[in-house]
């Protein structure tokens, strides 16, 4: 049997979709109630989230968080994000990553336990189910019993609802895309392209399958994480793990029966504190006994100690013969107190990486200028050689507005006279919210200032922001193909 919190391998590996179906029992406890509030929270995020309000003044929805894939642009609250900004979301995704590998090094798959959408989504279809269906022992019961009108009905009930939250979540996805009011009319209307209607089939039927026919094995079998996951575990790392020791004592585990009731009675005999209730196999959702070692399809849920600490209580027993530990203390033979081995050389370089690309991820976001401004100069031809023996050169300026209002801006050149700018009636320009407006300049310069200036600056100012100019040095082509 094995002891320790090194990964077990599963006795029987082999799942399939034909499995008996895991039937969690419902368990009350700290780890409970966190996972709950988890759920609670997620929900409340992302089916709440499109309905949010925002005032943005402008041509651009009034949508807290609008995703406009047409427009190439983010909005999130007061920030608009571009593609140009995909350093900052990139950063967003190092910064993921560290912490997950953090965290995983802490206290194992916590990430999966109680933030993963495969975790909550599943979480919330075995609610529904309880809810139809009864506690785990009826749930067993009807999946046993012979199809008849009660079973056809709890199914029946059961399945409706599981696609009709999948419904919710499909649907809510693409409100993210559009203002939630309008797309809602028109889904219904049936006036929205067809991706539309294929992407929320398609999300419809993922979620049914994944959540309510699938559930574990997605952890077990399809999520690449749960394979790669145990190379981040050290012998500090937190898990939900059974107290061998004391559990079995030197006469293994045996029921709460006359004559092994208290602990003096069972501790003489040899006997550990375990009474093989099974209820921590019972409550877990990847249907695996804790009592045989961590085991990979393990998400670090903890509903397996909420288990066991409820029956140590009614027995009268201390706590924790499952708790979070580490495989350093649990194997000891008088382990200590359970504690977070922060300083260890893996934690302290993620540690340090988070804060790091934090730091820059701040730094990028705090410093991203609400204007974009870039300049091609035009090269066919490089330069126009005029009449009077004057050259010019001609500029593609492009000013994109990242905020969330209307600005006006105001072209100027430095390093040239003023009088070689022509740029019509182009010198002040309004630009949308989100938008971009492409300006065609000319400069002109005398065959005299040519001698001496190779190059000069545009500076591009918005009118509310006069002390924050952007400006862009360009070169001035007097040589190479001219026309
Ligand atoms: S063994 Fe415990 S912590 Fe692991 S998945 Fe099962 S109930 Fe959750
Ligand atoms: S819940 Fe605790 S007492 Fe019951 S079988 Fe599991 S480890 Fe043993």
């Amino acid at each position: 049997m094995q002891t320790d919190n090194t990964l077990a391998p599963l006795e029987n590996p082999t799942f399939t979709l034909d499995h008996i179906p895991i039937h969690p029992r419902s368990v009350k406890g700290p780890f409970r109630d966190f996972k709950t509030a988890m759920l609670l929270l997620a929900f409340a995020v992302y089916f709440g989230l499109p309905w949010v309000p925002w005032e943005r003044h402008g041509v651009i929805p009034n949508q807290a968080v609008l995703f406009d894939l047409v427009g190439r642009r983010f909005f999130i609250f007061d920030m608009a994000l571009f593609p140009q900004d995909l350093i900052s979301l990139s950063m967003l995704l190092f910064v993921s990553a560290a912490t997950l590998f953090f965290v995983t090094g802490l206290v194992g798959r916590a990430f999966c336990g109680y933030f993963c959408f495969q975790t909550i989504w599943t979480d919330a279809f075995i609610f529904i189910e309880s809810w139809i269906q009864g506690e785990r022992p009826a749930r067993l019961r009807l999946h046993k019993q012979p199809w008849n009108l009660e079973k056809i009905s709890k199914k029946f009930a059961t399945h409706a609802l599981w696609l009709a939250l999948s419904f919710w979540t499909a649907f809510t996805f693409i409100l993210f895309y559009g203002y939630a009011p309008e797309l809602t009319a028109r889904f219904f209307a049936g006036s929205l392209p067809s991706v539309a209607y294929f992407t929320v089939l398609l999300i419809t039927l993922t979620t049914y399958v994944a959540a309510g026919l699938v559930r574990e094995q997605v952890c077990m079998l399809w999520c690449p994480y749960a394979r790669f996951q145990s190379v981040m575990y050290e012998p500090e790392t937190l898990v939900p793990s059974y107290d061998f020791h004391r559990g079995e004592g030197t006469a293994g585990r045996a029921a709460h029966k006359k004559g092994l009731q208290t602990l003096e009675e069972r501790h003489a005999q040899g006997v550990g504190d375990c009474i093989d209730c099974g209820l921590c196999v019972q409550v877990c959702p990847a249907g695996i006994d804790i009592r045989k070692g961590l085991q990979y399809p393990c998400i670090s849920c903890g509903l397996c100690v909420d288990a066991c600490n409820t029956v140590m209580d009614s027995m009268g027993y201390p706590r924790g013969l499952v708790r979070y530990d580490s495989e350093i203390n649990i194997e000891s033979a008088t382990p200590g107190k359970v504690h977070f081995d922060l300083l260890r050389l893996r934690t302290i370089g993620y540690g340090i990486a988070i804060l790091v690309m934090f730091g820059v991820l701040i730094f990028n976001l705090a410093s991203r200028s609400d204007v974009q401004l870039s300049i091609q100069p035009v090269r066919q031809p490089l330069f126009v050689l005029m009449s009077d023996g004057d050259i010019r050169n001609r500029y593609q300026i492009h000013i994109t507005n990242k905020s969330v209002e209307e600005h006006r801006y105001h072209i100027a050149v430095r390093g040239v006279p003023e009088r070689a700018l022509d740029i019509g009636a182009m010198r002040d320009v309004n630009v949308l919210p989100g938008k971009s407006i492409m300006v065609l300049a000319s400069v002109t310069l005398s065959p005299a200032e040519v001698q001496t200036i190779r190059e000069f600056e545009f500076i591009v100012t918005a009118k509310n922001k006069p002390d924050q100019p952007i400006v862009k040095k360009v070169r001035f082509n007097s040589k190479g193909e001219g026309r």
